[in-house]
């Protein structure tokens, strides 16, 4: 008996140091627990913030893609500006190379049309000298020819009043043979009487006595004739056809 009490005594401590062992143990477990426990809320806590970033973070790669379709949007059309403006360029540097060839031909043009000018200006110099000489020998010819008019003129005034002198002397030659023809003496005054009336009778008219004379030529008409022929705008002298004005012809007074 005393030995079951003791074997049981015995197995009852062992039990109960296991127990406490367990207990231990059991408690550490619990710590560990917690401990893990915490570590997993922990990690719980750090998904959760990671899912948001990550949500935030597609959003944002969302955004960019949208941007980066809206860029390379603007760059296509971008790029067609700058096609565009290059095409443009091309045939803008085609017009200049095609002006710029054209300015070349006028160049050489204006430069052949400068050599002329210079040409004509020395020509026309040369022109000038010839037509200055020939104006001098033309004036000169002018004064010899103008002489040689007056001279002419004159000439031709002498004629004239020769002419009628020879006309007076032929009546005379005239008169004196119809004296010599006519015995009588009274024919001989009646022809006198004849001939002194026909010379102070106006030649003109042939009705009116002399009573006007031209100052230009000094031959003698009536009064009446010169007027009429002035105002009727014949100023010529009927005998010579000199020319007279208004202050060319003047009374004459034949008193007895
Ligand atoms: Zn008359
Ligand atoms: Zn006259």
């Amino acid at each position: 008996m005393r030995m079951e009490e003791e074997a049981l005594l015995n197995e009852m401590e062992v039990t109960g140091q296991a127990f406490e062992d367990m207990q231990e143990q059991n408690s550490r477990l619990i710590q560990q627990l917690r401990e893990k426990d915490d570590a997993n809320f922990k990690l719980m806590s750090e998904r959760i913030k990671s899912n948001q970033l990550h949500k935030l973070a597609r959003e944002e790669k969302e955004v960019l893609n949208e941007q980066v379709v809206t860029l390379a949007t603007q760059v296509e059309a971008q790029n067609q500006v700058v096609r565009k403006l290059e095409e443009k360029e091309r045939i803008l540097q085609n017009s200049v190379a095609t002006v710029e060839k054209e300015l070349a031909l006028r160049q050489q043009a204006m430069e052949v049309h400068k050599r002329k000018a210079i040409e004509s200006a020395q020509s026309a110099a040369d022109l000038k000298l010839h037509l200055e000489k020939y104006h001098a020998q033309m004036k000169e010819a002018q004064c010899v020819v103008a002489e040689k008019t007056s001279a002419l003129e004159a000439e031709a005034y002498k004629t004239k009043r020769l002419q009628e002198e020879i006309a007076q002397l032929r009546r005379k030659v005239e008169r004196m043979k119809k004296i010599e023809m006519a015995g009588t003496a009274d024919e001989v005054m009646a022809e006198e009487i004849r001939e002194y009336k026909e010379t102070l009778t106006c030649p003109s008219c042939k009705v009116k006595r002399k009573d006007a004379v031209l100052s230009k030529c000094f031959h003698v008409f009536c009064y009446d004739c010169l007027r009429t022929r002035y105002e009727t705008r014949q100023r010529k002298c009927p005998k010579c056809n000199a020319a007279f004005g208004a202050n060319d012809y003047h009374r004459l007074y034949l008193s007895t």
